[in-house]
């Protein structure tokens, strides 16, 4: 998809994300540097590393675009329906 003049990019990462450990479940998981991707996360309940920081947080856009990819365009469909100037493709 070609980004011209007048198109609006929809930035996904704004959208809250929990990321949970993959072996317990728990969501207290230790980011020593959230700037440095190639850091390990940790997870403080069962020490299991889950992965690096800069994959984490890949993923879980991915997820995110997955799960509402399709609604939210449909939504944005609806919301700018008949509208002269904007049409959502
Ligand atoms: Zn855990």
């Amino acid at each position: 998809m070609a980004h011209g003049k007048g198109q609006i990019l929809l930035d996904s990462q704004s959208v809250p994300v929990t990321v949970r450990c993959g072996k317990c479940g728990s969501d207290a998981l230790d980011v020593p540097d959230r700037t440095d991707d190639s850091c390990i996360v940790t997870c403080t309940a069962c020490n299991t590393a889950v992965g690096k920081w800069g994959d984490i947080k890949v993923k879980a856009v991915q997820h995110v675009q997955e799960a509402v990819g399709k609604e939210f365009k449909d939504g944005l469909r609806k919301a700018f329906e008949g509208d002269e100037y904007i049409t959502i493709e």
